[in-house]
């Protein structure tokens, strides 16, 4: 049995930090450092959602681990809470599984003023926003209605680690202020704590996570809705990849309670190069950002998204600069189950030019070896 206890929240204005323990100490998370949460705004003293963010951080990744969990929550025993986990892992997990719940009532409850969502819902949409093409293509069809873009970062999160560039977030700026959009951000320090791999991660927390972390910003703004236009050739082609945004799956994250936002993924059978052909008749595509690697460059030249996205823009006939790419970078056809699609895609819409492809595949092959070879001699 692995046991989870949330110890302490402490809410210091912008600032929540939750203390946790879990034992046996797995290896996979920190045992030290508390989960962390940033806002722009003065937080609410919602002890019931702080509990909701550190169970969402961590309790289905324990499950994956341990079909026996015990939590132990600070806040007073709050039924829906232990219903909508029992529904949301028996979603998630074929095999059984068992939740002993302990509520220590350290913190009360009772403060309605302090609670997210008391009062009534709105009809705002609120749009989860990277950068990369799907969000964007997401924002150009409905920008017009005022949404509230919400921006996660953390250390070693996705492509949103601030630390390590600022590229994306100067484009994503530039973008709001051009649209007069309002833009929320909200700093988190959970991918740090849980060292296993992105897939791992998208499998059983970032869901969570998205939504969780968005509630006190809809409660703010009147949120009736939260988007998500994200990537899913992953997890409509590798069963259980990036399970916890599979649209199949966001339906399982939401509080169904009235007052608490919807959770939709939106656009999910559009091809990325559609999205991208579609942005590049609009002034979006200028801020585009989909590198991975959160480089001093707005494009590495050295990731599959940089090579993807240059083939679109071949494709497309699409003038690299336009989104600050520097000439050099040179699509690569990919053959994995889940890549080549983009590339099968492309064919379908744009025609197979095998003349060209030798060409690119030639350029690789010398830049591959010029690598090497000059690894070699280093
Ligand atoms: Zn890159």
């Amino acid at each position: 049995m692995l046991n989870l206890n949330i110890s302490a929240i402490h809410f210091n204005d912008s600032e929540v930090e939750i203390d946790y323990h879990i034992s046996p100490q797995l290896k996979e998370i920190d045992s030290g450092a508390p989960i962390k949460l940033n806002y722009a705004f003065l937080v609410k003293k919602d002890y019931t959602w702080a509990s909701m963010v550190a169970l969402g951080s961590f309790l289905p990744y324990l499950v994956s681990r341990d079909s026996k969990i015990k939590v132990t929550l600070p806040i007073a025993a709050t039924e829906w809470l232990k219903e909508y986990w029992q529904q949301y892992l028996t979603a998630m997990f074929e095999s059984s599984f068992s939740i002993e719940w302990v509520f220590t009532a350290q913190y009360s409850t009772e403060e309605k003023e302090d609670s997210l969502f008391s009062s009534n819902a709105s009809n705002r949409i609120g749009l989860f926003y990277g950068g990369g093409v799907e969000s964007t293509f997401a924002l150009s069809t409905f920008y017009h209605k005022n949404p509230i873009l919400i921006s996660i970062n953390g250390k070693n999160w996705m492509n949103a680690d601030k630390d390590k560039s600022p590229i994306k977030y100067n484009l994503i700026s530039e973008l709001t202020q051009k649209y007069g959009l309002s833009l929320e951000e909200v700093s988190m320090n959970v991918r740090n704590l849980i060292k296993d791999t992105d897939a791992i991660f998208n499998r059983f927390v970032t869901g969570n996570l998205f939504y969780f972390l968005a509630a006190p910003i809809a409660d703010k703004f009147g949120i009736g809705t939260l988007y998500l236009s994200t990537e899913l050739e992953y997890a409509l082609e590798v069963g259980e990849h990036d399970q916890s945004i599979h649209p199949r799956f966001v339906n399982n994250v939401f509080v169904k309670k009235p007052s608490w936002p919807l959770f939709m993924s939106i656009y999910m059978g559009f091809p990325k190069v559609s999205m991208f052909a579609k942005l590049a008749k609009t002034d979006f595509i200028k801020y585009i950002y989909s590198c991975f690697n959160n480089s001093q460059k707005r494009w590495c030249g050295a990731c599959s998204k940089c090579f993807r996205i240059s083939e679109f823009c071949d494709r497309i006939h699409l003038d690299r600069q336009i989104i600050g790419m520097q000439e050099g970078i040179t699509g690569r056809r990919e053959h994995s189950p889940v890549t080549r699609y983009s590339w099968q895609y492309m064919d379908k819409i744009y025609g197979r030019k095998y003349m060209r492809e030798f060409v690119l595949l030639a350029k690789h092959a010398i830049k591959k070896f010029k690598k090497k070879f000059l690894k070699i001699n280093s």
